[in-house]
């Protein structure tokens, strides 16, 4: 639906030139008009099916996502009420990894679009890791050997359409992630390209090379011939076909979803880092201008390039974070709304000892156990509902605590800022919360549109709409700082606390200890 609205406590009309952000996830397309002042000025949505063709396989219509991506701009445009004209520039960001392999000529799709959740291509990263390939492919791409990223997809469509590989060969195909497969249509078939940020989760990738890698081509057998030529994120890829909007609008920016809301939330030095708060928490902590390896299993990965060489972060993520409170709701019925959660929190003083370890499917960064399931530890009997609820959202801050430890360790400095965004960042409660545990003041930003922010800063950058980071940093806005509040020694205590109430979650007979596992 179009959402008019206005960057809170504005009242201000739209401001030209405005920037269109397509921002194409894994559920629905959608596509958001920023003003020259940051400010939201429409948006609109449209959601694409899912295919399960078998246990743990997931598929896209890549013709489908590309219609409804087409209507949510065209909806959006005409929304904001504003002349296609008055568009200074197009971002692009998308839901990244899942891979596309179309006619050069026809722009059709050989076979559905592979999604980045599929696990089809397990058994030959199985393989690959058999021949301990796996420390190489760290070493090189940044990334753990795991069937999320998009080689082996590629590959695996290459293997199985008749005829696919042969044509390949022939040049008669192209492949690329969801970023690219867009591009190259909106602008009319001419422009095949991706950029590091995208690039840099096909596991193609040299990180430190910055280009395509020969050898890795050769690996996962992907002809070098399909894949997309890798420009920087902030520059103009080409023009957008006069026939979506009736205006020829550079297309000037691209990122994958996680690397433009690190750029969206202003994370432009190093030590500086977001979380966004959704079912699971994504963490991305800029590093600067080399790639850190980790040694606590996160990827590390290209954050973007504004044409002066690449900007890497480290990423990791929490498995269940806003699932816990739907689970609390859904499952326990312990509270009726995911905000009543805030309330019960805010009715204690503390969790009275009480620590909820959500490992619904396995514990990551830095326990790495597969096999753990959910505790809840320290039951006493005045224990009641409200320490329950804030030991649940006290653990979402401990997890995202535990991988931003891993990256400060990795990258052998503080974490400098938090920025957060998604869908449980609106509780006060959590993010203060977080604020006292990591030591460090928790922005929450005014638009929460974090991603599609992200996708329309590079593309405006490009473009003179902002002329540089300093501009940028001024037009995202802050709504609300969490300042921490709690000594060294309370918050040593705290994460005392935690560690023992995960030691006791853990299984006994870890095979995947120490591994770095899955994504
Ligand atoms: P996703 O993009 O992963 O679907 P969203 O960013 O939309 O997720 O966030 C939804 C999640 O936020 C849900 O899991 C929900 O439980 C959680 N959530 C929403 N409101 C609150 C709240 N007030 N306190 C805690 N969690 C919340």
């Amino acid at each position: 639906m179009p959402a008019p609205a206005s960057a809170p406590g504005t009242a201000a009309a739209p401001r030209p030139p405005f920037v269109l952000a397509l921002d194409q996830g894994t559920t629905s397309s959608r596509a958001l008009v920023f003003d020259a002042g940051g400010a939201l000025v429409a948006s609109a949505q449209k959601p694409h099916r899912q295919f399960y063709p078998q246990s743990g396989w997931v598929e896209h219509d890549a013709l489908e996502i590309l219609a409804r991506q087409t209507e949510a701009m065209q909806e959006a445009v005409a929304a904001a009420g504003i002349s296609p004209a008055d568009l200074a520039a197009v971002g692009i960001t998308n839901q990244r990894e899942t891979a596309v392999v179309w006619e050069r000529a026809t722009g059709r799709p050989i076979h559905p679009a592979i999604v980045w959740q599929c696990r089809r291509t397990a058994t030959e990263c199985d393989a690959l890791r058999d021949r301990g390939l796996a420390p190489f492919l760290a070493e090189r791409t940044g990334l753990v050997l795991d069937a999320y990223f998009s080689a082996t997809k590629i590959a695996w469509i290459l293997d199985h359409v008749p005829g696919a590989r042969a044509r390949a060969e022939r040049g008669e195909l192209l492949a690329g992630t969801i970023d690219s497969w867009l591009l190259f249509h909106l602008t009319g078939g001419t422009v095949h390209a991706t950029d590091p940020s995208n690039a840099s989760r096909t596991m193609l990738y040299d990180l430190h090379e910055c280009r395509w890698s020969e050898a890795l081509c050769d690996l996962f057998r992907v002809p070098r011939s399909v894949l997309p030529e890798v420009r920087p994120s902030s520059g103009v890829f080409g023009a957008l076909d006069a026939s979506f909007l009736g205006a020829a609008v550079p297309i000037a920016g691209i990122a994958g979803d996680q690397q433009a809301a690190l750029f969206g939330q202003g994370c432009f030095a190093p030590g500086a880092a977001k979380n966004t708060y959704g079912t699971g928490c994504f963490l991305l902590m800029n590093t600067g201008r080399t790639p850190v390896r980790s040694r606590t299993g996160l990827v590390t990965t290209v954050a973007w390039d504004l044409g002066d060489g690449p900007v890497y972060a480290l990423e990791g993520s929490v498995f269940n974070a806003g699932s816990v409170i739907q689970w609390l709701r859904d499952e326990l019925h312990l509270i009726s709304a995911a905000s009543e959660c805030d309330r019960l929190a805010e009715s204690v003083p503390d969790a009275g000892g009480v620590h909820l370890v959500p490992a619904f499917t396995g514990l990551g960064a830095p326990y790495w156990d597969m096999r753990a399931r959910g505790t809840i530890t320290g039951l006493h009997r005045g224990s009641g509902r409200a320490h329950i609820a804030r030991a649940a959202l006290e653990g979402i801050a401990f997890q995202s605590d535990d991988v931003l430890r891993c990256m400060a360790q990795d990258l052998g400095a503080p974490l400098a800022a938090l920025r957060v965004d998604g869908g449980a960042s609106v509780s006060d409660f959590l993010m203060g919360f977080q604020a006292d545990l990591s030591g460090v003041p928790v922005d929450r930003p005014a638009c929460i549109e974090t991603t599609a922010f992200g996708a329309a800063c590079l593309a405006g950058l490009a473009t003179g709409v902002w002329p540089d980071l300093d501009a940028l940093a001024h037009v995202r806005a802050t709504a609300r700082v969490f300042p921490p509040t709690l000594t060294e020694e309370r918050r040593a205590a705290l994460v005392a606390g935690w560690r023992e109430a995960v030691r006791r979650t853990l299984s006994d007979d870890r095979p995947g200890r120490g591994e770095a596992p899955s994504p």
